[in-house]
């Protein structure tokens, strides 16, 4: 294993990390080939992965023995590619998603192989409990063979519900082994601490209590539509702020608006061609995916039906490492809602294409290999290479890419802190319409568990550094294995050390900051002055306590919300039209607001008037709820939407401060209902969510006006400024 290693403990952020890799980097003599293979050596002690170097040296002995799973070409199935599988061949045999870690059951007679052990235990049958007591003494017994002598007295340990982990379920039970911590695979009758669901909230109905691993909402959320449609919200408030999204046009409902736009800059210039990507809605691992340069091109209807999904701006020029083009799988921990609590991971993937990259061209464009980044992919190209080294192959950690750069004299500082930004500003965009799936999935005042989800943002950087959001994967992949074709036909599943060497760390990381006793020091510490480089500290006194010290390293994962609180809280303008569609609706599970409940917010915050009369607010209602109700794919609930009651707010802004810039339209328009609403006492605010007991207001709420100095504009009469501005559109102000 030749991943680099550097004791990160000693800076205070990434920042001030990366900024000494930088000054190292200054100091070597001779830059090119040479120097990088000399750096290559010397990253061994520098680059940032060494945090969770300790954990791949934890989980790599015991990953040297897995037994290695043949599996036909016959069996290869997309759904398992998809890492959805609960079931697959080995040697001919069906072994359950159970298997994948710390225990292989190695025949259908369910004899357990524990990993590192060698060891071969039998059971009679997984449904009746056996296999899980089975587990137990091994843990327990490994755990005495670990540690060498006993720990104290010790706390009961925390408990985790690994039922329904599905693909992560490898790099899951790596984590829990690391922690000391107790697993129940097939579920258990009383409640768990944590629940670990593999795919969304609903996984396990029914949760009373305990932290459940995603948000209700979260998929529905980050769909490509979804996620356009809120970054637009915000592009079109902080165009400035918000240009890290490539400009994009929803399908079917804006193809007249796309066409006409893409006409009318080809008009203007000439010598522009422009290209575009095509992605379905709900597509992902690139499937589906495809690019052209006319609108001529899109290929709307698929059979009878009208395929739903978004054309994008392709990046053309984007930054290279050996002539391929790659992309960054970031992984961000969105701790709590209320308070918003974000965590970045130190250390990610950079997925490489496998053809050298030439800019678009028509003989080009459906050369996949050298456009699209996916690994799901480029695997299947004969070029693909597999590598254990973190800084070779077509699967490399971040830091070494970073590492590189900075060999080169990029300024990595600049670059991670500009992904930083992109990232808490693309979860800001996120939060509102969270916050209404939350408030319906999980009432305030009910029984329900807390939610906390990981997030993997796929991240490109252009020629100029500058990085680019292409999506947000409610459900990254947690593989920390691929399948290998030893012999024609004939595929192995071999454990993959880049991919464990991240995955582990951001798992594992998770949880400890997701250990209820932990949370709740931390939720102590943090009330006090709000520095989350406390709860670092905390972090570490608490598995101090525990005699984990030794055996765990620091945090991978980074706190970068509240931590730069003052730097962002400006943009959080429609979280505070959600807070007032949320009072609105009510705390009986559902997620559109009805016409009496927009009657009484309007009459509530004092928005009727001799120009504005109630019958006015009852067409406003029917109006932009019929509009909004033909464009969203899921209207099926009747009423008004978050994003219709967005609408309906920005439309009655501009009416009452027509004078005004949008930005100032809404936050007078916000100052207005809040000082209403503030005014008639609190029975009616439903209570903050329970993600946290240690709801911080500060925090949530919109702290300081933002600067309001740009230009006026008018929704949907603006157009998002970008590194190659299309022309102002020639579609009219629907809210007319
Ligand atoms: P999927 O969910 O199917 O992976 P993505 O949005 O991640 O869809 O796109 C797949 C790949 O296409 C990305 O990994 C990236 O390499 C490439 N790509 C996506 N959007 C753009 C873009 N706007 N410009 C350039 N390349 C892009």
């Amino acid at each position: 294993m030749t991943c680099p290693s550097v004791n990160v403990r000693d800076y205070h952020t990434m920042s001030d990390y990366y900024e000494k890799v930088k000054i190292e980097l200054q100091q070597m003599k001779a830059p090119g080939e040479a120097a990088e293979t000399e750096a290559a050596a010397e990253q061994q002690q520098l680059s940032p992965a060494s945090e969770s170097s300790v954990s791949a040296d934890v989980s790599l002995t015991s990953r040297r023995d897995i037994s290695r799973s043949s599996i036909n070409e016959r069996s290869r199935s997309k759904s398992r590619s998809k890492g959805d599988g609960h079931e697959r061949q080995v040697n001919g045999r069906q072994v359950s998603d159970l298997t994948v870690a710390g225990i292989y059951r190695v025949s259908n007679e369910q004899n357990l192989q524990v990993k590192g052990t060698g060891k071969i235990f039998k059971a009679k049958s997984a449904a009746n409990g056996q296999v899980e007591s089975c587990q137990r003494q091994t843990e327990e017994k490994c755990e005495h063979q670990e540690d060498g002598s006993k720990v104290g007295k010790k706390r009961r340990p925390v408990t985790v519900d690994s039922s329904k982990a599905k693909t992560s379920l490898e790099a899951l039970k790596l984590s829990i082994r690391q922690l000391k911590w107790k697993e129940f695979p097939i579920g258990r009758r009383t409640a768990c601490d944590i629940y670990w669901h593999g795919v969304s909230f609903h996984d396990n109905e029914n949760i009373v209590s305990g932290q459940v691993n995603k948000f209700p909402g979260m998929i529905e959320m980050l769909r490509k539509i979804n996620l356009s449609r809120a970054v637009r919200t915000m592009q079109e408030l902080f165009p400035e702020e918000y240009n890290f999204y490539p400009r994009s046009w929803i399908l079917p409902e804006e193809y007249q608006l796309f066409s006409t736009q893409v006409r009318l800059l080809k008009d203007n210039d000439s010598t522009l061609k422009p290209t575009f990507i095509v992605k379905p809605d709900n597509g992902s691992q690139g499937d589906g995916i495809y690019l052209i340069r006319d609108p001529a091109d899109l290929r709307v209807i698929s059979g009878s039906q009208v395929k739903q999904a978004v054309v994008q701006e392709y990046i053309q020029k984007p930054l290279l490492i050996d002539k391929l083009k790659f992309d960054i799988r970031l992984y961000v921990l969105v701790r709590s809602l209320e308070p918003l609590e974000i965590y970045i991971a130190k250390e990610g993937l950079t997925r490489f294409c496998t053809e050298p990259y030439q800019e678009p061209s028509q003989k080009n464009l459906s050369h996949v290999f050298m456009h699209l980044t996916n690994y799901s992919l480029n695997v299947h190209s004969g070029n693909f290479v597999h590598s254990d080294s973190c800084n070779t192959g077509s699967k490399r950690t971040f830091s070494s890419v970073l590492y590189r750069l900075g060999s080169k004299g990029v300024d990595i500082k600049k670059v991670w802190s500009d992904i930083i930004a992109l990232v808490i500003k693309t979860v800001i965009a996120l939060v509102p319409e969270l916050k209404v799936h939350y408030q319906a999935d999980i009432p305030p005042g009910k029984p329900g568990p807390t939610c906390f989800q990981i997030l993997g943002f796929d991240i490109l950087l252009m020629k100029n550094l500058k990085p680019i959001l292409l999506e947000v994967n409610s459900n990254p992949s947690m593989r920390i294995e691929h399948e290998q074709e030893v012999s024609p036909g004939v595929f192995e599943y071999v454990p993959s050390l880049v991919d464990e060497e991240v995955k582990v760390g951001v798992i594992r990381d998770t949880l400890r900051l997701m250990d209820p006793a932990q949370r709740k020091q931390y939720g102590v510490t943090n009330l006090g002055d709000g520095s989350p480089e406390n709860a670092i500290v905390v972090d570490a006194e608490s598995d101090e306590k525990e005699g984990l010290a030794d055996s765990l390293p620091s945090l991978c994962l980074k706190q970068v919300f509240p931590k730069y609180t003052k730097q962002f809280n400006y943009l959080r303008v429609v979280e505070r039209i959600a807070t007032i569609f949320l009072r609105f609706l009510g705390v009986k599970g559902t997620m559109r607001l009805g016409p009496t409940g927009f009657r009484t917010f309007i009459r509530n915050c004092k928005l009727s008037n001799s120009s504005f009369s109630m019958a006015s607010a009852d067409i406003l209602y029917i109006d932009i709820t019929r509009r909004c109700a033909g464009t969203l794919p899921d209207s099926r609930e009747a009423g008004m939407g978050l994003q219709a009651f967005i609408e309906a707010f920005f439309y009655l802004a501009a009416r009452r401060f027509k004078a005004l810039p949008l930005r100032e339209q809404l936050v007078s328009l916000l100052e207005v209902c809040e000082t209403s609403l503030d005014g008639q006492g609190h029975g009616e605010k439903p209570r903050p969510h329970r993600s946290h007991t240690n709801a911080n207001p500060a925090s949530a709420h919109y702290s300081a006006p933002p600067t309001l100095n740009s230009p006026a504009l008018t929704r949907r009469h603006q157009y998002h400024r970008w590194h190659q501005p299309l022309q102002p559109s020639a579609k009219g102000n629907a809210d007319n």
